[in-house]
């Protein structure tokens, strides 16, 4: 059965009992080391209260256990059994619900850590009721935390082509899709049309939406596209990439990491190409 998370909001309150306990210390979320593996820390209130601040922030209950996180002081001490990493860290460590809790508390523990006070006009800022919103007493500027939407587009040649990118830093052989960051006032199919003219010159057409997945760093949400390619000569933007090719389906380069929505675009075109020659 598949694990379901509910979100709580402000001023929602953990029932008492055991809870998950993500804490942070130093922008790095510590969980519990396992035999094989790591997953949440278990702990009740009275080893939160010992270990951690005043301030708690509630996220909701993860198959009926609440969820909680706060931000450790930095010269805080940890139990021998835990384990500190970066969340990018975790991303194959831990299980898919587990690693979706610890990526919404990041980006909670991120957005009140950098929001304390009114971007407007400076004064403290307090929290709105019920969202994860904040409100300014003085002038009544809100804000709540952001979802920065960036796309990412599988380009193909309608059949056993995909035109793939390396980025500089990548290991050699590894190639993806092309990603940008949506601009203001740009419509997502706008982003992909133009990220891939800016970035590998050609033009595209029947841009099909396959799917989503949050990028917590620090509040990225990706958005999946399939593009078929119309025409022109590939023309890379050299700010961006040092190289774009066409790849047979059959002979791919090394793939983004198999959790990532880039793998999935790819491998899912490369699925329902098969399927189709079976057919
Ligand atoms: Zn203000």
């Amino acid at each position: 059965m598949n694990s379901i998370f509910l979100r709580a909001y402000p001023p929602a309150q953990p029932a008492s009992g055991p809870s998950y306990w993500l804490p942070f210390r130093n922008g790095e979320v510590i969980v519990q080391r396992q035999e094989q593996g790591v997953t949440l820390i278990r702990a009740d209130e009275t080893l939160r209260t010992q270990l951690g601040t005043s301030e708690f922030y509630y996220l909701g209950t993860l198959d009926g256990i609440p969820c909680v996180t706060c931000e450790l002081d930095s010269k805080q001490e940890l139990l021998p059994t835990w384990y500190t990493s970066s969340l990018r860290g975790l991303f194959d460590l831990l299980e898919n619900s587990a690693y979706t809790v610890a990526a919404y508390a990041a980006q909670i523990i991120y957005w009140q850590r950098t929001n304390r006070y009114c971007p407007s006009c400076g004064h403290a800022i307090e929290a709105t009721r019920g969202t994860w919103g904040h409100h300014c007493p003085r002038c009544g500027h809100t804000g709540y935390p952001p979802v920065s939407p960036a796309i990412l587009v599988l380009i193909h040649d309608g059949g056993e082509r995909v035109l793939l990118a390396h980025k500089p830093g990548w290991p050699a052989k590894r190639y993806s899709c092309i990603a940008g960051f949506v601009e203001p006032g740009e419509s997502l199919e706008e982003c992909v049309q133009r990220e891939v003219y800016e970035e590998v010159g050609v033009e595209i057409t029947a841009i099909t939406y396959v799917g989503s997945q949050p990028w917590p760093f620090p509040h990225q949400l990706m958005v999946g596209y399939t593009a078929r390619y119309v025409g022109g000569p590939v023309r890379i933007d050299a700010q961006e990439l040092d190289d774009a090719a066409w790849f047979q389906i059959n002979n791919l380069p090394d793939l983004p990491p198999k959790q990532s929505l880039a793998h999935f675009l790819i491998t899912n075109w490369v699925a329902t190409q098969q399927l189709s020659k079976d057919d």
